[in-house]
C-alpha cells in the first residue's frame, strides 16, 4: 500500500542512441523516452500511474505509440510519456512562427551567434547562452542583475567536462547517472585546456564551477543537430526566472518573467505539473554532498526506523524552501520551491504542497513549521486549518541531519548557519544545541554581538566588521583609527553604525555564525559585501583553501595556534571564544600578515572551539554523539576540520549526505519533529 511517485529520470543511453539513428522512428525527436526514462514527478496530476493522469493525456498515441505502450516486449511497455514524431508534444517558439525542427534551428542559431535563450526542458524553463562568450555572459548577468553569483554550465558531455574540470570517476558516475545533478567540479588550470574554455564570468573568483550534461533531449537537440551550424561545447543553464521566484513553468510565465532577459524562447506544449529545478551536488570524502536535492531525487523518501503511525505536513524555512510530507516513517522532501519573501513563491508552495498531497493521498493531522513571528512559511502554515507545531530554526537543522542518519537518539548538534530567530527573541545562527527528538537545550554558543542595520546587515559584512571592532574597543576613536587602515567603510557610514548601536537602533543581538564569517572576510580585506547569499562567507573559505593548498605543496608548517581561552562561561551556556578570536585575527592583519593564512587560522580556531565545547558539554551530558548541520556547513574546510578534530575526541559524528545543510533541508527535521510529537501525544 506504500504510494511510490517516481522523480524525473534523465534520457538514457539507448534513447540517445536512438535519437542520432537517421534510420529510427523517432530520429531527432526532442520527447523521446521509454520505460526507463523520462519525466515522472513533472507532469503527474494524480496516482495511480497512468497516462490518463499525467499531462500526457491529452495527447492521443498513434497506432506505432500505442503498439509499444500495450506490449511488454517492447522498450515502451507502459511507459506513460511515450509519444514520437506523429504524435505527443511539439516545440515551437513563443512569438514567432517558427515549430518544430525550424524551432530548433533558429534557436541554435541564436546561440551560435553570440544570443540568449529561454528553453523549457523538464522541470521549467532555462536561460541559456554559450558559455565560452565573456560578452555574452556579461549582457545575460546585467539583464538578470545578478553580478556575480555563479551560473552552472551544461556541457556536452564527459569528455568536455574532463577537459575543463578536475573529475574522478565516483563523479562521473553520478554526473552521467540517470539523475543527471549539477555537480561542483574543480576548473582545471587554464594552461591546460587548450582550446575554448568556460570564461571566468560563468564563476568569478571561484575555483569551483556547477556542471551538468544534459538530460532532457532536447538539451542534447540544442548541442547536436543535422543543421551544419557549429556550436558551443559548453552552455549556461541557469534557472528561468527573475530573481527569488519560482522557476519558469509555462509560457504565460517565461513571456511575463524573461521576454527580457533573452533574445528568444524555445518552449513545448508538454504542461510541466509541479516544477523542478536542478538539484545541486559538492562532495565530501567521496560522498555526495548536496546543496540543492530537486530534480531526479525529489519526492524520494527517507526512512527512519522509529514505526511511527501518522501523517503530518513540515512546511520548511523562508529561504531556499522545500517542504515535506512525512507518512508513517516515511518521510517525502519536495523538490526545491524557492525564496518565500517573493509572493510569487508563496503561490509556488500553497500550489505545490496540494500537488504532493494529492500524488502522495495524503491528509495531514498537524502541520510543522519555524518559531518567527513574521515569517510567510508560518502564515502559510497557519491558514490550513489545522493544528500547528513550531519548532526553532536551527533545531530544526540539527533534526534534519539526525533523520537523514536514522538517529532517535540525544545528539549534540552544532547548528552554524546564517541568520534565524531564537527562542528568545534575539537572532542565533552559532549554535551548540544538546538536542533529542522532544526538545533541546542551547547548551552554547558563538559570543553575541551587535548586528546592525537589519536586512541591510546579512548582506554587508563590513557592517558586521564595523559592529565587531565597536564591540571590542568599546571606543569610537579607537575604532574609526582601525576601520580607516582596513578600509571597511567611510567616517561617515561609520559613525552611523556606531550611533545605531550605541541607542540600539535597528540593532539586535546576534550569534549568527553567517554572519560572522561575513565580518571576518570584511575585517580581512577578502569581501566588503556580498552580492548573493553568502559570497564574503564563500570568499572566505577559498582564501582559506588557497593557503591551506599551498602550504601542502610548500610542505609549509602548521600556522602556529595562537594562546587564548577557546571557551568562556556564559550565564547560562557557553560561550565560543570567538571575541579573543577576532582581536587576534585583527591585530595579525594590522600587522601584515597574509589573509589568506589569516583565513585559514579562523576557520581552523572555530573548528577547535567547536570540538572544546562539545568535548565539555559531553562531560556533563554523557553524550558522544555530534551531529553537523546549517548553511555554514556548506563550507567544506570548516566540515573537514571540525569532523576530524570531533572524530580525534572521539565523537562519532553525524553529517548531511543526501540532505541539504542549509534551510533546503530543514523540512525534513520539522517533519521528523512532528511525527514524533503526534506520537508521544498518542501514547499520553
Ligand atoms: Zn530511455
Ligand atoms: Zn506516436
Ligand atoms: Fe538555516
Amino acid at each position: 500500500g506504500e504510494i511510490f511517485v517516481s522523480p524525473d529520470i534523465a534520457i538514457c543511453p539507448e534513447c540517445k542512441k536512438e535519437l542520432y539513428d537517421k534510420n529510427d522512428r523517432r530520429y531527432l525527436h526532442p520527447f523521446i523516452n521509454c520505460t526507463c526514462c523520462g519525466p515522472r514527478l513533472t507532469i503527474l496530476d494524480s496516482m495511480p500511474y497512468d497516462r490518463v493522469r499525467t499531462s500526457m493525456g491529452e495527447f492521443p498515441m498513434c497506432e506505432k505509440c500505442e503498439y509499444e505502450y500495450t506490449h511488454a516486449e517492447t522498450r515502451r511497455f507502459d511507459a506513460q510519456p511515450v509519444c514520437c514524431n506523429d504524435c505527443g508534444p511539439e516545440v515551437y517558439l513563443l512569438g514567432r512562427k517558427e515549430r518544430g525542427a525550424d524551432a530548433i534551428r533558429y534557436t541554435r542559431k541564436v546561440i551560435s551567434e553570440g544570443g540568449i535563450v529561454a528553453v523549457k526542458g523538464i522541470g521549467g524553463f532555462h536561460l541559456c547562452c554559450d558559455a565560452a562568450k565573456e560578452e555574452t555572459v556579461a549582457r545575460l548577468r546585467q539583464r538578470k542583475k545578478r553580478p556575480m553569483k555563479p551560473f552552472a554550465v551544461m556541457m556536452k558531455d564527459l569528455d568536455v567536462v574532463r577537459r575543463e574540470c578536475e573529475t574522478e570517476p565516483h563523479l562521473e558516475e553520478i554526473l552521467d547517472g540517470h539523475q543527471k545533478p549539477i555537480i561542483l567540479l574543480e576548473k582545471l588550470s587554464y594552461p591546460f585546456n587548450e582550446t575554448k574554455t568556460i570564461c571566468d564570468a560563468i564563476a568569478p573568483d571561484n575555483p569551483k564551477v556547477g556542471v551538468m550534461l544534459p538530460y532532457a533531449p532536447v538539451q542534447l537537440l540544442i548541442f547536436t543537430y543535422d543543421d551544419g551550424i557549429e556550436m558551443p561545447e559548453f552552455l549556461v543553464m541557469t534557472s528561468g526566472n527573475t530573481s527569488g521566484a519560482p522557476i519558469c513553468r509555462d509560457d504565460q510565465e517565461a513571456e511575463a518573467e524573461l521576454s527580457g532577459f533573452c533574445d528568444c524562447m524555445l518552449s513545448h506544449d508538454r504542461k510541466i505539473r509541479i516544477r523542478a529545478d536542478d538539484s545541486v551536488m559538492d562532495f565530501y570524502e567521496d560522498k555526495p554532498y548536496m546543496i540543492r536535492r530537486s530534480r531526479g531525487y525529489a519526492p524520494l523518501p527517507f526512512m527512519v526506523s522509529t514505526p511511527y503511525q501518522g501523517q503530518v505536513l513540515a512546511i520548511g524555512g523562508e529561504l531556499k524552501n522545500s517542504f515535506c510530507i512525512g507518512v508513517d516513517n516515511r518521510f517525502y522532501p519536495s523538490p526545491y520551491v524557492g525564496d518565500l519573501e517573493d509572493l510569487r513563491t508563496v503561490k509556488a508552495l500553497r500550489e505545490t504542497v496540494g500537488r504532493l498531497e494529492t500524488l502522495l493521498e495524503v491528509e495531514p493531522e498537524i502541520v510543522c513549521c519555524d518559531v518567527h513571528p513574521k515569517y510567510n512559511s508560518v502564515m502559510v502554515a497557519e491558514e490550513l486549518g489545522l493544528p500547528v507545531v513550531k519548532v526553532q530554526h536551527h533545531y530544526a537543522h540539527i533534526l534534519s541531519c539526525m533523520a537523514e542518519n536514522d538517529c532517535a537518539e540525544q545528539v549534540i548538534g552544532v547548528s552554524f548557519d546564517g541568520t534565524g530567530y531564537g527562542t528568545d527573541g534575539t537572532i542565533w545562527g552559532g549554535e551548540i544545541l544538546l538536542s533529542d527528538l522532544n526538545g533541546f537545550e542551547r547548551a552554547g554558543s558563538v559570543m553575541p554581538f551587535l548586528q546592525i542595520g537589519g536586512d541591510a546587515s546579512s548582506k554587508e559584512g563590513w557592517r558586521i566588521a564595523v559592529s565587531l571592532l565597536y564591540g571590542m574597543t568599546g571606543d569610537r576613536e579607537k575604532t574609526s583609527e582601525i576601520i580607516e587602515k582596513l578600509e571597511l567603510c567611510t567616517k561617515q557610514e561609520a559613525n552611523v553604525q556606531f550611533t545605531m548601536a550605541d541607542r540600539k537602533i535597528n540593532a539586535v543581538m546576534s550569534t549568527s555564525a553567517g554572519r560572522l564569517f561575513d565580518g571576518v572576510s570584511a575585517i580581512l580585506g577578502i569581501r566588503r559585501k556580498s552580492t548573493f547569499e553568502g559570497e564574503a562567507s564563500m570568499a572566505l573559505e577559498f582564501a582559506a583553501e588557497e593557503y591551506q593548498k599551498n602550504r601542502l605543496k610548500n610542505a609549509k608548517k602548521m600556522p602556529e595556534i595562537p594562546t587564548y581561552e577557546l571557551l568562556k562561561e556564559g550565564n547560562d551556556r557557553l560561550l565560543l571564544n570567538t571575541g579573543s578570536l577576532i582581536k587576534e585575527i585583527l591585530y595579525r592583519r594590522l600587522n601584515g600578515e597574509d589573509s589568506d593564512r589569516l583565513a585559514y587560522i579562523f576557520h581552523q580556531e572555530l573548528a577547535r572551539q567547536i570540538t572544546a565545547s562539545c568535548v565539555k558539554i559531553r562531560e556533563q551530558s554523557g553524550c558522544n554523539k555530534a551531529a553537523l548541520s546549517g548553511g555554514v556547513f556548506q563550507n567544506r574546510l570548516l566540515l573537514e576540520l571540525t569532523d576530524h578534530m570531533l572524530k580525534q575526541q572521539g565523537f562519532e559524528v553525524l553529517k548531511h549526505q543526501l540532505v541539504p545543510p542549509n534551510d533546503g533541508g530543514i523540512a525534513l527535521g520539522q517533519a521528523v519533529y512532528a511525527m514524533a510529537y503526534l506520537d508521544r501525544n498518542r501514547n499520553k
